[in-house]
């Protein structure tokens, strides 16, 4: 049977990626070879590819003047890609969790990081708001959901200097005005498909502001532009189940159905632990991830985290233990799960309230 998967990542995936992936593993369209058997050079991957470009472009409504590139090495990759490239005089971050702390840590090994907000004082379980990004800054990076600690951005946000954006786990969650950004990238294993490949959506302009002599190829943006992503063997078995979920998103109606989703997703989850006695929220309201959502039982219940796991367990929902650096719960509602499974857990978590309080 088929469980309900609130995993962070790896995670869900929809039944026609898996199951369009399953007959291609096996017989790529009827010509004999699998999809993991063919030349990435080859016209049938050719075409595959150039429909998952195209259809990115047009599900997240991308403008002219940005390239589109599926590469290797997740989003820790771009990490340091980022201010190898771009950092010539300072690179300005906002550290809102975990990977915005790597993201930094990797940005100092290349030059001056300007962190003009931080919610380190309270373990991340804020989005900073009062922060003064300097003219000076070669970008500004951001994270716009935070996987661990469960806030996120919703806002496309007005700034001065190249917004530079972290969308891993939020990427096809909402309409996204790309054009106030001059990159967003992520590893694909949480909305657009499974580990393995990393979208990076960058606005060609950007390659201008490279003054940085000496980067290895593999790790210039350049190189990957204009070899369309095929300096290297892309991902290919990964690529193609990009482009089925791709393809599913756009049949259930877009980006705007996906937000409406999400929305009436996290509602319900939020809803139940608010009126909860033993279940409680671990960031407040105006900051809440939609995406993954942290909560824990209140102190007098603490001692009953695990059983609930079990509970829940039992109720065929997995993958809801929190992070360790937070502790308690995490459901992750990604694109592919459904309403009914986020009902599944709510009655799993009334039920076990009703039951022990
Ligand atoms: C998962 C995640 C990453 C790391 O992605 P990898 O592909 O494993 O390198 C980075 N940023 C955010 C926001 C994530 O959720």
């Amino acid at each position: 049977m088929r469980k309900h998967i609130f995993n962070a990542g790896p995670c869900i995936l929809s039944d026609s990626a898996r199951e369009n992936t399953a007959k291609a593993i096996l017989d790529l369209d009827g010509i004999g070879q699998s999809i993991m058997e063919v030349s990435h050079r080859g016209k049938e991957f050719v075409a595959i590819f150039n429909e998952t470009v195209e259809l990115f472009k047009e599900v997240l409504n991308i403008p002219e003047g940005y390239s589109v590139l599926f590469l290797g090495g997740g989003a820790s990759m771009q990490f340091c890609m980022i201010p190898y490239n771009f950092l010539n005089n300072k690179g300005a971050y906002l550290n809102t969790g975990t990977w915005a702390t790597k993201a930094i840590k990797e940005a100092k090994l290349f030059g001056e990081v300007d962190v003009v907000g931080t919610s380190e004082d309270d373990n991340f379980l804020y989005v900073p708001k009062d922060y003064v990004v300097p003219a000076d800054a070669d970008y500004f990076h951001i994270t716009t959901n935070n996987t661990i600690k469960g806030t996120e951005i919703l806002k496309d946000m007005d700034c001065e200097v190249p917004l530079i954006a972290d969308m891993s786990s939020d990427i096809l969650s909402r309409p996204v005005d790309v054009a106030k950004y001059a990159m967003i990238y992520g590893g694909a294993q949480k909305n657009l498909g499974p580990a393995g490949v990393t979208f990076v959506i960058i606005k060609d302009e950007m390659l201008e502001s490279v003054t940085r002599g000496n980067i290895p190829t593999m790790l210039k943006y350049r190189t990957h532009i204009e070899k369309e992503s095929m300096f290297n063997t892309p991902p290919v078995l990964p690529i193609f189940v990009v482009r089925e979920t791709l393809k599913w998103v756009k049949a259930q109606g877009g980006v705007d159905e996906m937000n409406r989703r999400a929305q009436e997703k996290a509602d319900l989850l939020y809803n139940a632990m608010d009126d909860s006695k033993m279940f409680v929220g671990t960031v407040p309201v105006e900051d809440r991830s939609r995406m993954n959502i942290c909560f824990v039982m209140k102190e007098e219940y603490k001692e009953m985290e695990a059983e609930f796991i079990s509970f829940a367990a039992s109720k065929d929902c997995v993958g809801i233990k929190g992070h360790r650096s937070v502790g308690g719960f995490r459901a992750s509602c990604y694109n592919a799960i459904s309403l009914e499974s986020v009902q599944v857990l709510v009655e799993a978590m009334k039920e076990f309230e009703q039951k022990n309080v």
